[in-house]
């Protein structure tokens, strides 16, 4: 076996009596972009798009560069990835320890990276896995997260009022969506965005600390199924994850914070008849030096 072959199949935990939130720390390299860097790859393998020792691109906040990079080690690829300066250093040591290369460009831009990473790939005949626009990331995650939500939630209720998440390529979103959709059509959308850059709001692109969300555009996500868009704090977002390791024993970084908080605040508000659920995308080990 190989660790991509572990890849989903995460566990739902309950953090209250109306609210659960899928664990995705349990992918091997620790986030829930394992999904689609496996499916991504997977993909290119089968259409012969990729040889071993081919080099891969990608522009990213880390996680989705980290995912790749365990999967370049495993399979015999090359790993180029392209990030903003300010990204923790704990994913930048993960993606060296892994093999990867990392081309810096400045702090919160993230359409340098994405431009660079597309120059790039034409200039050498690098492989653009192009998680912003890729249909496969949605795909993913309609055919995997959110139809493994589907089946979890089944067993707590049959009425799920509502699914609360940040976006950052909004794959998780809208993927899940597409699949929770089907069987719950009066299930309402919300998307939590970070309160210094609340672009998806209409407002301005700002530097935030909730790495992996509000990265500067909406990407993928289709603003006509979004419900409602919750501003959630950087600062709270990190209290709130300090407090889920603290008093539920969940290690998970600051997007998961976010998450929680964001349902937990609309949950109070909408007093829902169904259940809630969330994502916790990644372990709390690579925000030490943030939190
Ligand atoms: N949280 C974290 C920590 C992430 O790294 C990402 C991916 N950038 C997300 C949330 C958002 O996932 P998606 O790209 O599917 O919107």
């Amino acid at each position: 076996m190989r660790p991509s072959d572990f890849v989903g199949n995460t566990p739902l935990l309950k953090i209250n009596d109306r609210l659960y939130a899928k664990f995705e720390t349990y992918n091997p390299s620790g986030s829930i972009k394992d999904r689609i860097a496996t499916y991504i790859i997977n993909d290119a393998e089968k259409n012969k798009n990729l040889q071993k020792g081919d080099t891969i691109i990608e522009a990213t906040s880390g996680n989705t560069g980290i995912a790749f990079a365990m999967l370049a080690a495993e399979r015999g690829y090359k790993m180029k990835i392209v990030m903003p300066c300010n990204m923790s250093e704990e994913r930048k040591q993960m993606m060296r320890l892994f093999g990867a290369e990392i081309i810096d460009v400045d702090a919160g831009d993230f359409d340098r990276a994405i431009s660079l990473r597309d120059e790039l790939a034409i200039k050498n005949g690098w492989f653009n896995t192009n998680q912003f626009s890729n249909p496969l990331n949605i795909e993913c995650h309609e055919k995997t997260t959110g139809v493994e939500l589907l089946n979890q939630t089944k067993n707590i209720s049959n009425n799920l009022s509502a699914f609360i998440l940040g976006t950052g390529t909004g794959g998780t979103m809208m993927g899940c969506y597409n699949a929770l959709s089907k069987e719950h059509p009066e299930m309402k959308l919300i998307a939590v965005e970070p309160a210094e850059s609340p672009v998806m709001s209409g407002g301005e692109h700002g530097v935030h600390g909730i790495q992996g969300i509000g990265d500067g555009s909406k990407f993928l996500v289709d603003l006509k199924k979004v419900e409602e868009i919750l501003l959630v704090s950087t600062e709270d977002a990190k209290v709130r994850a300090k407090a889920l390791m603290r008093e539920n024993g969940i290690f998970v970084g600051l997007s998961s914070g976010a998450n929680v908080l964001g349902a937990e605040r609309w949950i109070k508000k909408n007093n829902p008849e169904g259940i809630v659920v969330t994502i916790l995308s990644d372990r709390g080990e690579r925000y030490f030096s943030c939190l």
